[in-house]
């Protein structure tokens, strides 16, 4: 059977890059292991006057190259290992795009499609008010993941200033403009998926006249689907929780906007093929296949089946090791998650280094500053693979591993 632990699956990519760099044991042994699991079940007032107890986890992983820092997400699928291995993927992430933080992750687990918005601020507050001695401006930085966004950060900003006795913008990124925000965070996983589809189309020596399927039209697929429709490929698939849709002419992205827009869903939508199950969406016919939903989307039951040539993962951890190994063998071009959906991470440090200075920089420096990180980090994981003649995952955690071991050794362990 395949192993779908998230957990289980990183000690496994872990172990197959920390092979190739020869590290102590005691090295290795620190590197995989979170340095704090925190899960709080704490009590939140429901509409209705009741009271349902929720679980939620910040998990730190490793600060050893900088505070700790990684996205809060609100999923009926959250769960202890779920957030584990979203942690450790973060320090692989700043690591490998060498960025000054560490990595960490944090989930509760609910549903918010069947909850208010006013129940969603009282859960986000009391689970920010029970992490304040966790969580901080230079201790560990939320940001927005799946279900969260700007106004989740800015619950969380208000909470937590209002137990520090002082306004403290830069305890998360994501938050809105006009709360110390940045320019260009919003979309920025979704460029950087677009940035590095870009820089592989160069190298694979395609043209831009490519089709693209995303699953998962949220904050990352949405916008990558928009970016890479802009530069001229055509989107011709798009799901989310309610459908999937197909269309080889292409889609119409306004059109698609606007109707989840009114719905706040897909189904429905005119503009397509509805396929089903939708999970057959990443099977289609297209060049390239952006997984921009979650993890284990991409398994031995599927990877034969899909069709594009190229795939980029917005989502984190969406395909299995097995599955990337029929992809390898099919010679199919992977974009690891941490290189490819790194462009979050990458502005939401830009966001706190503004914070930091009491500045807004301009929406385009913040975009030539992204793309000034991403792109070298990118070349750097293509010329790794080639010269270790490694899979772009594992040579882009041999670059990543390698960062935070460097960092562990000079440290030593305290005392
Ligand atoms: P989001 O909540 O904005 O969007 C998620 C989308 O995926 C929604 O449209 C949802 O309906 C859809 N979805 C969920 N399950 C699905 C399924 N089984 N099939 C099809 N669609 C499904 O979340 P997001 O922030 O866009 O995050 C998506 C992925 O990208 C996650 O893996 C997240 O960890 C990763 N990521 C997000 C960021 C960020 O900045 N938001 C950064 C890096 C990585």
């Amino acid at each position: 059977m395949e192993n779908l632990n998230p957990y289980q699956i990183t000690q496994k990519l872990f172990d197959k890059a920390a092979n190739h760099l020869n590290l102590p044991s005691w090295v290795r042994e620190v590197l995989k292991t979170p340095q704090r699991n925190v899960s709080i079940d704490f009590p939140v007032k429901m509409d209705d006057g009741s009271v349902k107890i929720f679980t939620g986890y910040r998990v730190q992983h490793n600060n050893n190259r900088g505070p700790y820092k990684g996205g809060l997400r609100f999923s009926p699928e959250v769960n202890l290992d779920e957030v584990r291995a979203l942690a450790s993927w973060m320090t692989w992430k700043t690591a490998l795009v060498d960025i000054p933080f560490g990595g960490a992750k944090g989930g509760v687990l609910c549903d918010p499609s069947k909850m208010s918005q006013g129940e969603l601020e009282r859960m986000t507050r009391r689970f920010t008010f029970q992490l304040r001695d966790v969580i901080g401006y230079h201790v560990d930085i939320p940001a927005p993941d799946v279900n969260t966004n700007e106004q989740v950060m800015a619950w969380i900003v208000d909470t937590f200033s209002m137990a520090a006795g002082e306004g403290v913008f830069g305890v998360v990124t994501g938050k809105p403009l006009h709360l110390g925000g940045s320019h260009g965070r919003t979309e920025a996983t979704g460029r950087g998926v677009m940035i590095t589809t870009m820089e592989a189309l160069k190298d694979l020596g395609w043209d831009n006249n490519k089709t693209v399927i995303v699953q998962g039209y949220g904050n990352v697929g949405s916008h990558a689907a928009r970016l890479l429709n802009e530069k001229g490929l055509t989107i011709v698939g798009v799901s989310d929780r309610s459908t999937a849709v197909y269309n080889p002419k292409g889609i119409d992205l306004k059109k698609l906007d606007e109707y989840i827009a009114k719905k706040g869903f897909i189904k429905g939508f005119t503009g397509g093929k509805h396929i089903s199950p939708k999970e057959k969406l990443l099977e289609m016919e297209a060049d390239i296949l952006v997984p921009a939903a979650m993890e284990n989307q991409i398994t031995t039951k599927n990877a034969n089946k899909i069709k594009a040539k190229l795939i980029v993962e917005g989502a984190n951890g969406p395909t299995t090791p097995e599955a990337d190994d029929i992809l390898t063998e099919k010679g199919v071009m992977v974009i690891p998650d941490i290189l490819a959906n790194a462009g979050g991470v990458i502005v939401s440090y830009f966001e706190w280094v503004q914070n930091i200075q009491r500045e807004q920089w301009p929406y385009e420096v913040v975009v030539a500053k992204l793309e000034k990180k991403l792109i070298p980090a990118y070349k750097a994981v293509i010329a790794l693979a080639k010269k270790e003649k490694v899979r772009l995952r594992t040579a882009a955690y041999i670059i990543a591993i390698g960062r935070v071991a460097e960092s562990t050794i000079s440290r030593e362990i305290f005392p």
